[in-house]
């Protein structure tokens, strides 16, 4: 097949950016790769290969590196930027905020530069939900204004923001895609998330407890304010969340010179952590060991999205149940033990 256009994917060996690498190729573009490698691994590379049946074009750079980011958008004649490359652990960047600063916000300055001097307009960017905090109504709409960030990670997606709709008066046009909970993988289990250490995120965490490497899931709290007492989240498959930023993308395109727009990717449905637990026992049959401890701290209570602008806007909608997110993510894991 000829590709049509070539999009510029940072964080394309990522979880959410392989993923989207995937969607892009299968719709006819030439997904061209930039990573660091620093949070993922040789073996995603691998993973699209086997998916594709080709090797995309992969640079192995830093994304805070304007001057690579301009020879590789040259090289390539990239129409489109989606900027995924970031660090998003929570508790990390609570131990080194400046390190998430200084990697967030300088890749995100450099992907902007590196915009202007070669002539791109559209950049497609990894928000999250996390900016909004606990919000005041759920479900959560885009007008719901931010309440300061409970962490460094939070701050800088909130800056972030900021930063790109201040830079459409360069003659951008901008989407931010704020994602809810993401979870599961590609459903031939050939890429997937890859924890480093510890999970922080609940679905790695279930999924390794389940397969033996942890010794018991903790529920973080069950005296919240929800109808079982645990938080509730909005769970999305990752590859629902990979389809919106090809439908995103193609929609910058109709659009006028300095338009900015941010967008919720969620299901729009609750889903408390004990009933994704329990949805994950059903459909895998596993025994899985978990208990209830205290609350972690700086965890929303609840918040999940409402997701008519996205529908709307990018005539998309998540269509992938829990269950199915669910049995993908043990897969995936199944598939990491073995050594995929
Ligand atoms: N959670 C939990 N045990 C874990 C990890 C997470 O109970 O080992 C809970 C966490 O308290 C939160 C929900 O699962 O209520 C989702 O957490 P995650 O870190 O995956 O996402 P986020 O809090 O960023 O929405």
């Amino acid at each position: 097949m000829t590709k049509s256009k070539s999009i510029l994917v940072t964080g394309g060996a990522g979880y959410i950016g392989s993923h989207t690498v995937v969607e892009l190729y299968q719709a006819g573009y030439l997904p061209v790769i930039v990573d660091n490698l620093s949070r993922s691994n040789q073996s995603m590379l691998d993973g699209l290969h086997s998916i594709l049946g080709v090797h995309v074009p992969f640079y192995q750079a830093d994304c805070c590196d304007a001057q690579k980011l301009v020879e590789v958008i040259r090289r390539h004649d990239v129409a489109c930027v989606m900027h995924f490359a970031a660090f998003k652990s929570v508790n990390e960047s609570v131990a080194n905020p400046l390190l998430y600063y200084r990697n967030n916000i300088d890749s995100l300055v450099a992907v902007l530069e590196a915009m202007r001097v070669t002539g791109v307009s559209d950049l497609v960017f990894s928000s999250s939900c996390t900016v909004y905090g606990q919000p005041d109504h759920i479900p959560v709409d885009e007008l719901a204004p931010f309440k300061r960030a409970e962490s460094p990670y939070g701050a800088t997606k909130q800056m972030s923001e900021r930063i790109i709709e201040d830079a459409i008066q360069l003659g951008l046009r901008a989407i931010s895609l704020r994602y809810f909970n993401p979870i599961g993988a590609h459903p031939g289990s050939l890429i997937g998330e890859l924890p480093i250490g510890v999970p922080n995120n609940l679905v790695p965490y279930v999924t390794q407890t389940a397969i033996g490497l942890r010794e018991k899931l903790t529920i973080f709290g069950d005296d919240y304010n929800t109808p079982d007492g645990t938080c509730v989240r909005d769970f999305i498959h990752v590859c629902d969340v990979a389809e919106a930023h090809v439908k995103a993308m193609e929609y910058l395109q109709q659009q006028p010179s300095k338009h900015f727009l941010a967008l919720n990717l969620g299901t729009g449905v609750g889903v408390s952590v004990k009933q994704l637990v329990e949805t994950f026992i059903r459909v895998t049959g596993v025994n899985l060991n978990w208990v209830m401890g205290p609350r972690r701290d700086g965890d929303v209570e609840k918040v999940y999205a409402n997701p008519e602008l996205s529908a709307s806007v990018l005539r998309w909608k998540s269509s992938r149940s829990l269950e199915q997110s669910l049995t993908d993510a043990w897969s995936w894991e199944k598939a990491i033990r073995k050594g995929i």
